[in-house]
């Protein structure tokens, strides 16, 4: 039987990337959602935050009262100053311990990245977990619904949590996940379930996008296991984030059962099984990226023998969702050098271009230096004579979960050399086709697409796309993790070793 439950809902998420050029601030988390709990719509914000759909549709048919402590997201950039994180973290306590002066709170649901770091601080998630059971005690279900570019720590499950990640990469199942994380809260809120976690560090690291053969068959049968072993709640498999350097940066299996001596043993054998089958995985699950020139003479070969719909070429590297700037020139140099023309790209962030170019106005051909601005990773600036296409104030791009949008800030799309190239102001990586038609550029009408992406994108270009191509630029991201300077990486670890 359902019972309402008091449900404390907060959020402090952040993908930390330790090679990034770009600080992380507070101010960062206000350029991106700062929702605090004295704010007069804290509730209907923080209900409305995608990631939550999934939680909120599963507490309004149960009829949970909500209380909302701080939320907070950033675009991903490199590590917080330990001042900026303490001061969000302490908020978020702060928030909960307000709610448990006022009455009981039955259970805690956050939405939690699982790879921020700050300065001292190589665990926020575990961190700031731990904090959380010291303040609730050990008896009141905790939640957390992470990504699945977590590297799971020690501290984490220690906590006690209930760990979800999402499945799928592009993350689309942020829904589905938030739905069964709120069913264990509440079977545990009502005494009806116990959880024990096991889990295990897989020493492998990559980009596995879940669109294609064998991952998309990997996680059915995560999903094909979790109905089938009696006892198993809930198995999620963290893919891990290379670019953020800790102790415990790697790939691991989480397996979540209930509390008897029958499940654990169920648990401890699913958990050998799955952690040595995505082990297995490893070199086929790899994104299969090829380097610059290999990829643009892939990419020209397809568009030959297309149908009529466009080639669409990621630009991996410079990829603003894992820490990029999102400026770099490298394609759209090489572009221009090949003279590949009709060439839709996007998005450049470069709000001083977008400033100039606004201020021509559409229609204005003016000279325009393009990007390469934050570091030697976006390459150096590329000079272009430009007609200005369109200007929007105020451009937003759909985000991965239905009804979610994002925003791309002013933006604005410039045409030189047959390449209609979208500069945006809020870094940002793409997502939809919107950024494109937002500013006029149809996507589906060019021979080649380029999206700053790694593999979100997905979701939105499949449709359209004759086929996609991985470039492995230059930048930030670059896939070659052998060139990165890690300090902390826990080695043996493939594909290092
Ligand atoms: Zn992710």
């Amino acid at each position: 039987m359902s019972k309402p439950m008091r449900l404390f809902l907060g959020g402090l998420v952040h993908e930390t990337s330790s090679f990034s050029p770009l600080p992380t601030s507070v101010q960062s988390f206000r350029d991106g959602v700062l929702i605090h709990r004295s704010a007069s719509q804290a509730l209907r914000q923080i209900a409305a935050q995608p990631n939550l759909v999934g939680v909120v549709a599963a507490a309004a048919r149960q009829g949970d009262t909500l209380l909302p402590g701080l939320y907070a997201e950033a675009q991903p950039s490199g590590p917080l100053s330990r001042a900026d994180y303490e001061q969000l973290r302490d908020e978020l306590l702060a928030d909960l311990r307000a709610h448990i002066s006022l009455g009981p709170v039955d259970a805690v649901l956050l939405v939690l990245h699982g790879a921020m770091l700050a300065e001292g601080y190589h665990d926020c998630e575990g961190d700031l977990l731990q904090r959380v059971r010291e303040l609730v005690g050990p008896r009141v279900p905790l939640g957390a619904l992470l990504d699945l570019h977590c590297n799971l720590s020690p501290a984490m499950v220690e906590s006690g949590a209930v760990l979800v990640a999402c499945k799928e990469y592009p993350h689309i199942d942020y829904a589905a996940r938030g739905e069964e994380l709120h069913a264990m809260l509440s079977a545990m809120a009502r005494g009806e379930l116990a959880l024990k976690a096991q889990w295990r560090r897989v020493p492998m690291l990559g980009i596995f996008g879940t669109t294609q053969p064998p991952m998309r068959d990997f996680v059915r049968l995560l999903q094909a296991s979790e109905q089938a072993v009696p006892g198993i709640a809930s198995v999620s498999v963290l893919h891990g984030f290379p670019w953020s350097d800790t102790p415990h940066t790697s790939a691991a299996v989480l397996v979540l059962a209930q509390d008897t001596p029958a499940a654990a043993k169920a648990a401890t054998q699913l958990l050998g099984e799955l952690s040595e089958a995505f082990y297995e995985l490893r070199d086929r699950a790899s994104a299969h990226r090829l380097p610059l020139p290999a990829a643009l003479d892939e990419a020209v070969a397809a568009m030959q023998s297309s149908d009529g719909r466009p080639v669409v070429l990621a630009d991996t590297a410079d990829n603003a969702g894992g820490g990029a700037a999102g400026d770099s020139t490298f394609v759209l140099r090489e572009l221009l050098e090949r003279g590949i023309r009709d060439v839709a790209l996007g998005m450049i962030w470069d709000p001083q271009a977008v400033a100039i170019a606004t201020s021509a106005g559409a229609g204005a051909r003016l000279p325009l230096r393009i990007g390469g601005k934050v570091g030697p990773m976006s390459g150096d600036p590329v000079d272009l004579d430009v007609e200005v296409l369109a200007c929007r104030p105020d451009a937003r791009q759909r985000s991965l979960t239905p009804g979610g949008t994002d925003a791309l800030g002013p933006a604005v799309a410039v045409r030189a050399g047959g390449i209609d190239i979208v500069l945006n102001s809020v870094r940002q990586q793409v997502f939809s086709p919107d950024c494109f038609t937002e500013l006029g550029v149809t996507p589906g009408d060019k021979r080649l697409v380029v999206v700053k992406s790694t593999q979100h994108f997905r979701s939105g270009f499949d449709a359209m796309a004759a086929t996609v191509v991985y470039a492995d630029s230059p930048g930030s991201l670059q896939s070659d993790l052998g060139r990165l300077p890690y300090k902390h990486l826990p080695r043996p670890v493939w594909p290092l070793d």
